[in-house]
């Protein structure tokens, strides 16, 4: 059952099998457009011409804004009432497997000094299918992050794309091999290593050296180094990159509503703005955008693989991408490479 054969005429079935059961089916469509990850109903909304969706899977794991409790304020005293979501299986389709091996990178620090179940609990319940590349563009450079456009690195099952058209389907995991085996009506026998797929796109190996530039950022004397403003002097703070980066984790707890009753609710933040440091006695430790753009540079090299050792970058470029002013992460990483 390892290794079976999604025909693209059974995708239909496939999606009305899992949302039948009140699951949740996402794939990427077109929108305005662009191309989102979005819940669909119908194989004929699932696009795959594209490069990678605007923004991250991550969202369904880690909604931008949800709430985690309510409140109800009495004469004496504040009644605090948890939430429970109710978490329907969802299978994430056609992710690109840079940002599939992503979800080690996100349950690391959801999982490190305390269990976020807001987090893991949407994890558990889904089933990741990457499907591996076969088009990407300049702003790609999983090669450069030791990864690969075909990598089951956090997929449960990876999809690569016959020259048919079809998908031949590898089960990665026991929650995939066990998702195959409750769909084996669409999972057919035939996905053998003969069905010839389509060429993969490989992203062209930058010259950077991951190693040399941890080492680099750990050393305390480059911390006030004047690269760091150099590098990032165009950055205007917009947060653009973190909102639509896979790893890009932070958030903040807000109260809303009134004093007699509301909400507790956990909302994306981003390093890059101004406020996201600002302490409530008005100093603030990241005043400016080069400590700020530091920030999530050394997360991303230094703190990530150092804390955790998963990755804080995957490659996917998603930041270059949108980047308002072209500031680029790769000219950053090999200037330090050269550099260090
Ligand atoms: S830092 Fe940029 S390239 Fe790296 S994972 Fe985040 S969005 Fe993708
Ligand atoms: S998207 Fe570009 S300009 Fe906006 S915060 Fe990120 S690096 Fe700065």
């Amino acid at each position: 059952m390892d290794k079976r054969l999604l025909k693209k005429a059974n995708l239909g079935k496939l999606i009305e099998g899992v949302t039948a059961k009140g699951g949740v089916f996402v794939a990427p469509v077109r929108e305005a457009g662009e191309v989102y990850y979005r819940p669909v109903t119908g194989a004929e909304e699932v696009v795959l011409d594209h490069i990678l969706p605007k923004k991250p899977f991550k969202e369904f794991f880690f909604p931008q804004t949800e709430v985690i409790a309510s409140f109800e304020g009495h004469k004496d005293q504040v009644e605090l009432k948890g939430y429970e979501s109710v978490i329907e299986e969802t299978v994430i389709f056609a992710a690109r497997p840079c940002e599939a091996s992503s979800t080690a990178s996100l349950r690391s620090v959801f999982t490190w000094d305390f269990v976020d179940e807001f987090y893991t609990n949407r994890e558990d319940r889904a089933v990741v299918m990457g499907l591996a590349c076969i088009r990407g563009d300049r702003a790609c450079f999983c090669t450069s992050v030791e990864l690969a456009p075909d990598t089951t690195e956090g997929s449960d099952i990876l999809l690569k794309e016959t020259v048919k058209g079809d998908f031949r389907a590898e089960a990665v995991t026991d929650k995939g091999k066990a998702f195959m085996e409750r769909h084996k009506a669409v999972f057919e026998e035939g996905g053998t290593e003969a069905v010839e797929t389509k060429k993969i796109f490989e992203p062209e190996k930058l010259d950077v050296d991951l190693k040399r530039i941890s080492r680099w950022l750990s050393q305390k004397a480059n911390y006030e180094s004047p690269l760091w403003a150099e590098l990032s002097r165009k950055c205007v703070g917009c947060g653009a990159c973190t909102f639509s980066c896979v790893t890009c984790h932070c958030f903040d707890i807000t109260d809303e509503g009134t004093y007699f009753e509301g909400e507790r609710r956990k909302n994306w933040d981003a390093c890059q703005f101004e406020f996201f440091t600002l302490h409530a006695a008005g100093h603030n430790p990241r005043d400016t955008q080069y400590k700020r753009w530091r920030n999530r540079f050394m997360c991303k090299f230094n703190f990530y693989p150092e804390k955790f050792s998963s990755k804080g970058c995957v490659g996917c470029g998603r930041c270059i991408r949108v980047c308002p002013v072209r500031l680029d992460i790769t000219e950053v990483m090999t200037e330090i490479s050269r550099t260090g």
